[in-house]
């Protein structure tokens, strides 16, 4: 048997070696508990890649599954004792296996044009995903019909200018600026009400994140040098995202490159700057739900801290692993993403909220289905959709002051 010798399956087998075998992370991991089956597993995976990296086993079409399964929610790392890698192992196993997965033609589709979003496109996305709806699984995009008018409405509220306010970057994401305009429209006019200036770079893509999932070198280039472009600009200091997968996708890629430059979500950004924000009471019962790829952020109190501020408001936090999402798994493996996703339905259910926050759009669309196709009423948003609508109008075209709460 070819056994492969070169850098990155050396590098493989390393930070393979560090894990034990303990099996501690099974019982955390949501693949496994769908399947029950080993090969489903962060140990099971491990070994899995431990074999391609030393030529012992031969990627095939199951095998690629077994490892694409994988929802890269990082429970595992979180409770690994011996602090096993496995995002990084996952995503240096990728080049071995990923040619032998076969996914529908429409699936590979939209993810193609997803990953080489930019805002000039949405409506030409919206249209594709509305044409494709016949042939994709029933419980995804029951909103479809918005889709169109939703990205319309929401571009024509960007880009007032305002002369000698602090410029702010807006990342509008891909799939969130398709499914979810409202939240990309509620910043805007959020940090305009406070005396900002919101910008809207047209030349920023896809935040890489579908692209790195794939290992598809060719648009991760292209995402990484377009949304560069954002943080080159020394007169803006800040980017704030809207969905924590694309927040932490770009901190990894940029951080380091552009140490000054401040990637935060809306949240962080208002009480970094100890704005006096004033809100109408809401006497609701709220969910906040913590998407995967929040808990890899280091502000993980704020949105919390922000929401819990507004008056009479019950906020109850959702402990919970992940939703099912995972990237595309929405669309390429329905079955299984609705079975663990409704393990969260049932607790959103149990809780009796008016409300559900989010603020990851994979996690949005998902549980939004779910809870349509089980006849919950209950709305689900952004959570800087519910900051901006229970602002008091008097936020609204003031200049910053100076401390919060
Ligand atoms: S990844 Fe960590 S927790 Fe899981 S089997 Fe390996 S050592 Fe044990
Ligand atoms: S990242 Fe999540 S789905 Fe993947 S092996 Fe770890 S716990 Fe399981």
């Amino acid at each position: 048997m070819k056994i492969p010798n070169n850098p990155q399956t050396n590098t493989l087998l390393e930070l393979s070696k560090q894990c034990v075998f303990c099996g501690l992370c099974s019982q955390y991991c949501p693949t496994y508990g769908y399947f029950q089956d080993e090969n489903e597993s962060p140990r099971g995976r491990i070994s899995l890649i431990q074999g391609l990296a030393s030529g012992q086993l031969q990627a095939d079409a199951t095998l690629a599954q077994s490892l694409d399964h994988c929802l890269g929610c990082q429970t595992c790392e979180r409770i690994c004792p011996s602090q096993v890698q496995f995002g990084q192992i996952m995503t240096l196993a990728r080049p071995l296996y990923i040619d032998k997965l076969d996914k529908p033609w429409l699936n590979r589709q939209i993810v193609q044009q997803l990953k080489s979003h930019s805002p000039g496109k949405t409506q030409k996305l919206a249209k594709l995903i509305k044409l494709a709806r016949k042939a994709l699984p029933k419980y995804l995009f029951q909103n479809i019909d918005k889709l169109e008018s939703n990205s319309k409405a929401a571009q024509t509220t960007y880009l007032k200018q305002r002369t000698n306010a602090e410029k702010i970057n807006i990342f509008t994401g891909c799939a969130q600026s398709v499914f979810d305009q409202q939240a990309i429209s509620d910043t805007n006019n959020i940090l305009q009400s406070l005396g900002y200036e919101p910008v809207i770079n047209p030349e920023q893509s896809c935040c890489g994140a579908l692209a790195l999932r794939q290992d598809d070198q060719t648009n991760l280039q292209h995402c990484n040098s377009h949304n560069q472009k954002l943080l080159i600009d020394p007169k803006i200091t800040t980017t704030v995202f809207l969905t924590s997968a694309c927040g932490a996708r770009l901190r990894q890629q940029f951080e380091h490159q552009f140490p000054q430059h401040q990637i935060i979500d809306l949240s962080t950004f208002l009480l970094s700057r100890n704005i006096a924000i004033n809100f109408k009471a809401l006497k609701q019962r709220v969910l906040l739900h913590t998407p995967c790829s929040q808990k890899a952020l280091p502000f993980q109190t704020t949105t919390s801290e922000l929401i819990g501020s507004i008056p009479g408001i019950t906020l109850i936090p959702i402990t919970s692993s992940c939703c099912g999402a995972g990237g595309s798994h929405q669309l390429d493996y329905p079955d299984m993403s609705q079975a663990i996703g409704n393990q969260l339905i049932d607790q959103i259910i149990d809780a009796q909220a008016n409300i559900l926050l989010t603020s990851n759009i994979g996690c949005f669309t998902h549980l939004q289905s779910l809870l349509n196709k089980r006849g919950v009423k209950i709305q689900v948003m952004n959570p800087v959709t519910l900051i901006r609508q229970q602002l008091i109008e008097e936020n609204y075209d003031s200049a910053p002051t100076i401390h919060f709460g």
